[in-house]
């Protein structure tokens, strides 16, 4: 209860940071210690023992043996605030091959097991509704849309061409991009598997485009009760870019470009995330296309899950550092 009100009173922003297992046996591992509490301490591998040990502290942590389950678990009560009428953005931040889309969509390959948030939150969704539905109608619709060098596509149109994206003033849905109504979890697989598809098909053309493009599934939520009373809300669920920096010495054209707009709109969620929790009264909002169309879920009443992935191998030291930074940056 205690902690609640710490919550409370922090504001609606929380930060989990989240470890993948090692899958080289060859490096060392620089993140020596979890603690129950949300602390990590990190070794630099260059440096002796004492003047190379950095601390982090978040919300919570979950090491690599962590399932997807105890993930969605902690995310769970986040989730459910949706169907009581909160808005809710949960991001996932890291470098590329650090587990961001593995905690949002679950181990490529359309296997069933190890599902993401995703697809757990959906059917989450489905049942409390199904619990609920003497008391309140719910009506469950999803869009998804990527942003890549700050231009909005929609993932769910048949023709997933570039889509208009003018402001909106709540943030509620996203402008132009189709909605698609869900009723059951089978949906939800097909619509995440055609949305996968669209993003394939243009990555061909673009060599790995999905790690250097943001991802944002938004499932819109209506509810109407029976004395006629009726609410609105929605949930972001957004697979962030890649983090990591890029030399700028080694890349030049297409490339550095993409890099630079991918870290113009990192630091501006950083931005927007950080001003939030400090209650001020500008939110620069407008730096970003992601801000823009996030921002009626971001501040107010809306709550934010910022999920920081980081990699446990030596030679991720750097891009590790940078990642908890940022997310301490927000918390
Ligand atoms: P990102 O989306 O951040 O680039 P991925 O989610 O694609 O990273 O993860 C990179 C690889 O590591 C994938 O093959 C993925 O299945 C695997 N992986 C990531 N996190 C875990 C985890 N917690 N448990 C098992 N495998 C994982
Ligand atoms: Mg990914």
């Amino acid at each position: 209860k205690l902690y609640n009100m710490v919550q409370d009173l922090k504001g609606n922003i929380r930060v989990y940071c989240r470890i993948r297992p090692s899958f080289s046996s060859e490096s060392k591992n620089v993140i020596k210690f979890i603690g129950e509490d949300g602390s990590v301490v990190i070794l630099d591998p260059a440096k002796p023992q004492k003047d190379g040990r950095k601390d982090f502290q978040f919300n919570r942590v979950f090491d690599p043996t962590s399932s997807q389950d105890e993930v969605f678990k902690d995310t769970q009560p986040l989730i459910r605030s949706v169907m009581d009428g909160y808005n809710v953005c949960i991001f996932a931040y890291g470098q590329t091959g650090s587990g961001k889309t593995h905690t949002m969509s679950g181990p490529s390959g359309g296997s069933t097991r190890d599902m993401g948030i995703n697809y757990l939150a959906l059917n989450d969704l489905f049942q409390m509704s199904n619990r609920r539905k003497d008391i309140i109608h719910y009506d469950i619709h999803v869009q998804m849309v990527e942003i890549y060098n700050e231009q909005v596509r929609d993932l769910l149109a048949e023709d997933s061409s570039t889509i208009r994206s003018c402001p909106t003033d709540n943030g509620l849905s996203i402008p132009d991009a189709t909605m698609h109504s869900v009723n059951s979890t089978t949906d939800v697989l097909n619509l995440m598997k055609f949305g996968e598809m669209n993003r394939m098909v243009s990555s061909t053309a673009i060599n790995n485009r999905s790690s250097r493009s943001h991802s944002v599934l938004t499932i819109h939520v209506h509810g109407k009760d029976t004395s006629g009373g009726t609410l609105r809300s929605c949930l972001h669920l957004v697979d962030l870019a890649g983090s990591e920096r890029v030399d700028k010495s080694e890349v030049t054209g297409d490339r550095l470009k993409e890099a630079q707009y991918i870290n113009k709109s990192l630091s501006c969620l950083g931005d927007v995330i950080t001003a939030l929790a400090q209650k001020n009264s500008h939110i620069p909002y407008r730096n970003s296309k992601l801000t823009l169309l996030l921002q009626g879920a971001l501040g107010g009443h809306a709550k934010t899950l910022m999920l920081a992935h980081v990699s446990p191998e030596e030679d991720s030291f750097n891009e590790t550092i940078s990642t908890l930074k940022f997310a301490q940056r927000v918390s």
